[in-house]
């Protein structure tokens, strides 16, 4: 059984570095040539197509059949140009993938000959079998079929010989099935409520776009290890192995030096990203061994998505071609870092400012002040529903950990800002203001310097960092489509400066001027969110009891988070600002219910099997081994002899069957527990009854395994050892 084991490591050793060139070396030169860009669409378009698509991005609009027709024919030049054969409407399904399904662009023609073509009609809509697909229920009670839109703000692109149109994905009757038509009615509700807020500083402000710079951290084995590994394989983390002697403890691998196997893979999937029009720009060793890190320049929420969901994809096929497996479960290996996508989050207004970066004078610096305010109240208020938007089951094992933020939200702000939100509370008096007061807040208020992110002393173990001009969520997990979490915050963010602006107008109805009203409301909002605002070592295990007595949101339960999202706040926040039905809402909530469930389950199945047909046989294979060998010593040696040398031989096989009885007890209790969740009808009592019965075995059984790993041969064990996983590539 160890066969595969050890062919794997040998294979390891003739391992060469795939070197593949890039189409130049100047990356400007092929940037964006898979995609049709507004560049290639002036090129490829009548100039009234190119303007009717043009307008539609920029006022979110969609195309009709006719305007659709003509992009059509442009687009259909550019691809078949390009090679393309195929198209596919390239949707998020709620399974955190992507999907595509390929039509060819083959017709039959008039004379029975074959043509390629390409209409308007299945650029803009097609109509998927949506049935295999999580709904939550939503189209059981309705058609199985869904239908597929063109997203004109997201550009088409070519990966191969297929065409792919980013759409969203509805049911027949109009419900969301997808993670992107939400999203983008959440960035459409921030950008009507953050332009009125705007008014107030800048007239010309006429839209506020939400950016978004994702950090995807990732594991990379090599692949004949993984084939070696079918925990990996099906449940994409070890659910088994003892830690390596050496992992992480002298930090060695952090901004280490590359090794060039992984280089050759970075390099060529990078290639194919700029290929596709995805900026990467950072790349660096993360801390567990074969942790690593890639950071594109940030974009516009929707497209930074997008290409997030993309380059995932990307990554896992270039891996391949260089014989890695790319690991992007938050938490592969016990006891090592986990993996998270820190999405670094702002505002952008069409007039080029960065509503979350400090200004150059008073007004400015009081919008920022503003924004911040805002973000912070948003948080505070929202603050179980943003938990909610990031937990799920493969993230409950990082979040907590040493090394991840808590599953605490709390707002890390710095000194300077922390101090800056304190003067106002001091200097805004209740009864209205003397001109001299004014002068003086504004003046303090016009020192905040351009540049924070010096002043900003990171604060690594925050969930919600601020970084000088951006806040950094940390909390997203690395497997996550950024979609789930970028609804959230953008509406609660939509919804907060709504209930902002209303406060205002309401305080200037009564006669103060809008700077005082502004001053008014931030103060009050900065004393209610004292509890959110946290600078201190969130590892630590007293923020956990000062987060308790703070009343923040620390629920333990995967499935007791996701409901959440149901509760009457939430409720106000997402159903209120009108992203989502409350139908659609109760859907989405039981698909997360249903992913946990099945992950659990399978993970638990993936546990037993290995631990019965892997573990088991070869331990009793070690153990006859030595029962054989204390035969041999009762038969060479005196009766005196053989109790002295017999006694530790006799002790390891008592250890070795003990384990066995009890992985073999623990499995059947775990198989006896799924059974009796297993019939549970409402899903989220089946999700809870998989977390508090089925869930705790895995340890249990686990703890079981991982002493036996250190006990039985080394020659017999069947599957690659974590300090095989690690430290080979
Ligand atoms: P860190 O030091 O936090 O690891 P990185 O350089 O790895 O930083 O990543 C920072 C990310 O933040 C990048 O993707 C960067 O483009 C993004 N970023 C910078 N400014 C903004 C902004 N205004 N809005 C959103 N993201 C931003
Ligand atoms: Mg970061």
């Amino acid at each position: 059984m160890a066969e595969l084991r050890f062919s794997a490591l040998r294979e390891l050793f003739n391992r060469e570095p795939v070197i593949n060139e890039p189409p130049s070396k100047n990356i400007s030169k092929y940037f964006g040539m898979n995609v049709f860009d507004l560049h290639k669409m002036e090129h490829y378009l009548s100039k009234e197509a190119y303007n009717v698509v043009k307008h539609a991005i920029e006022e979110g609009k969609s195309l009709t059949r006719d305007e659709a027709n003509q992009v059509a024919i442009g687009l259909k030049a550019w691809a078949l140009e390009k090679g393309a054969t195929h198209f596919t409407h390239w949707f998020h399904p709620l399974t955190d993938g992507t999907a595509e399904k390929h039509d060819g662009f083959i017709e039959i023609g008039d004379k029975g000959h074959l043509v390629e073509n390409f209409s308007g009609e299945v650029l803009v809509q097609s109509e998927p079998d949506a049935s295999s697909f999580p709904s939550g229920g939503i189209r059981n009670t309705f058609e199985a079929r869904g239908y597929t839109a063109w997203d004109v703000s997201s550009p088409v692109f070519i990966v191969g010989t297929t065409l792919c149109i980013p759409t969203i994905f509805v049911s027949y009757t109009g419900e969301a099935l997808d993670y992107k038509a939400p999203l983008l009615k959440a960035l459409s509700a921030l950008d009507r409520a953050a332009v009125e807020v705007c008014q107030y500083f800048d007239k010309d402000v006429k839209k506020v776009y939400s950016t978004l710079g994702i950090e995807q951290e990732y594991f990379l084995i090599d692949e004949a290890l993984y084939y070696a590994r079918p925990d990996i394989m099906l449940a994409d983390r070890t659910l088994m192995g003892h830690q390596s002697s050496k992992d992480q403890q002298l930090a060695d691998h952090y901004f280490g030096s590359i090794p060039e196997r992984v280089m050759c893979f970075i390099k060529d999937f990078e290639t194919e990203a700029y290929k596709l029009g995805i900026p990467v720009k950072t790349r660096h060793n993360e801390v567990a061994p074969n942790q690593f890190e890639c950071a594109p320049i940030y974009e516009e929420v929707n497209l930074a998505v997008d290409h997030n969901q993309l380059l995932m994809d990307i990554m896992k096929r270039i891996a391949r071609k260089h014989k890695f497996r790319v690991l992007f479960h938050e938490k592969p290996f016990a006891g090592i870092n986990g993996s998270g996508k820190h999405n670094n989050w702002s505002l952008a207004t069409n007039t080029g400012v960065n509503l979350l970066s400090p200004g150059r004078n008073p007004k400015s610096n009081l919008q920022f002040l503003t924004f911040l305010v805002n973000v912070i109240k948003a948080v505070n208020d929202s603050n179980e529903l943003i938990r909610a938007s990031v937990m799920n089951e493969s993230n409950s094992y990082r979040l907590g950990g040493h090394e991840a933020p808590p599953a605490i939200i709390s707002v890390f702000l710095g000194d300077y800002l922390t101090n800056m939100l304190e003067e106002i509370v001091s200097k805004v008096p209740e009864k209205k203001m003397t001109p001299a007061q004014k002068t003086e807040l504004k003046l303090g208020i016009g020192k905040i310097p351009e540049i924070l992110l010096d002043n900003t002393d990171r604060n690594r173990t925050s969930p919600f960092a601020f970084t000088g001009n951006r806040f950094e969520f940390r909390a997203v997990g690395s497997s996550a489509n950024c979609s789930a979490s970028m609804i959230v915050l953008n509406t609660a963010l939509a919804y907060q400066l709504t209930k902002f602006r209303n406060e205002v107008e309401q305080i200037i109805k009564k006669g103060r001027n809008k700077d005082e009203a502004i001053f008014q409301v931030l103060k009050k909002y900065i004393i209610n969110c004292q509890g959110v605002l946290f600078e201190g070592d969130n590892y630590s295990k007293e923020w956990h009891k000062e987060a308790a007595k703070r009343g923040l949101c620390n629920i333990a339960s995967v499935p007791e988070s996701i409901k959440c999202y149901l509760s009457e706040d939430s409720k106000k926040v997402l159903i209120g600002s009108g992203i989502f039905t409350g139908k659609e809402l109760e859907g989405r909530v039981e698909v997360e219910y249903e992913k946990f469930t099945k992950k659990v389950q399978i993970e638990a199945r993936v546990l037993g099997d290995l631990a019965i047909n892997h573990i088991v046989p070869t331990c009793i294979r070690y153990m006859t081994s030595l029962i054989e060998n204390v035969k041999g010593l009762k038969e060479v040696f005196n009766e005196s002899e053989y109790e002295n040398l017999a006694g530790s031989h006799k002790e390891m096989i008592v250890t070795i069957s003990e384990r066995i009885n009890m992985i073999k007890t623990l499995v059947g209790k775990m198989i006896d527990e799924r059974r009796k969740a297993n019939v549970i009808e409402d899903s989220f009592s089946k999700a809870i009854a998989y977390e508090k019965n089925v869930k705790p075995y895995l340890d249990q059984i686990r703890v079981h395994i991982d002493k036996l790993e250190l006990i039985v041969d080394n020659e017999i064990w069947p599957l690659p050892k974590y300090r095989e996983l690690l430290f080979t590539r």
